[in-house]
Formats: C-alpha cells, structure tokens, sequence
C-alpha cells in the first residue's frame, strides 16, 4: 500500500503558503503605484499609502543564475553534487532569487520558470516542510 501524500507545510508562512502542491508567493500591491512588492509590506515604499496584499502567479522570466558547487544547508535532498541559484522576475514585477531545479544545460536568461513545492527534511507527523523553487517551465 502506497504511502499516505503528506501535507506540505510553509517553512516560512509570512513569506509563502503551500495549496496541496503549489507553493503560493504572498505579495502585495500598491493600486495608486501599480507595484508590487515581495515580502508582503503594510505601506507602498513610493507614496506612503496602504497596499493590498496580493497572491503572485508563481511564474516569471530567469535573469540571472549561478550553480553552488556544494552541498546545500539544512536538509534539503540533493541529487546532484551542488544547486543552481536564479534571480527570477517575477511577472508581478518583482525580483526574488531562489534555488533553481535542473542542471544548468537547462537554464537560459530570459527562460520562463515556475514555482514549485521542495520538501525539506523528513515527513513527521503526515506533515512535509516545504520551501519553495523555481523550474524551467515548458508551458507557453
Ligand atoms: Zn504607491
């Protein structure tokens, strides 16, 4: 009998919140300035007024990456002997640096990337800590 699917956890849940198997980016939005902005912020950084908090796509183009050739901190799994890093800009208009899954064959600047859940540790409790990373997204 397969295993129960865990229930994916927010490391951090002022930062992103996880829905089944999408991690889900929280931002937020000044509609006077029509900016974003990531973390969520109380007041726009360019006018002074109260912003909206916003739930950003997941999706964005890569403008720069790197690959670490170490292993990463904590627990996350690994496959390989190191991880990409990508600054990605998010279609909110945002940008956000995170771990980028693939090799780095598989980057290229101005590429779309999606959000996706990356499990981190082991599963306690049919809970499963997530962070979030970006992956070359083949859609159009
Ligand atoms: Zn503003």
């Amino acid at each position: 009998m397969a295993p129960e699917s865990p229930i994916y956890t927010s490391t951090d849940p002022e930062l992103f919140r996880v829905e089944g198997t999408t991690p889900v980016l929280m931002g937020s939005r000044c509609s006077n300035c029509e900016i974003s902005f990531y973390p969520r912020r109380w007041i726009c950084a360019v006018c002074m007024r109260e912003v909206a908090d916003v739930d950003f796509a997941g999706t964005g183009t890569l403008a720069a990456y790197t690959y670490v050739a170490t292993p990463v901190y904590g627990r996350k799994a690994l496959s390989g002997d190191g991880y990409g890093i990508g600054q990605i800009d998010l279609d909110e208009g945002v940008r956000v640096q995170a771990i980028i899954g693939g090799t780095s064959a598989d980057w290229g600047v101005g590429q779309r990337f999606a959000a996706r859940v990356a499990p981190i540790g082991d599963v306690e409790d049919g809970r499963q800590a997530a962070l979030y990373e970006f992956w070359p997204d083949p859609s159009p």
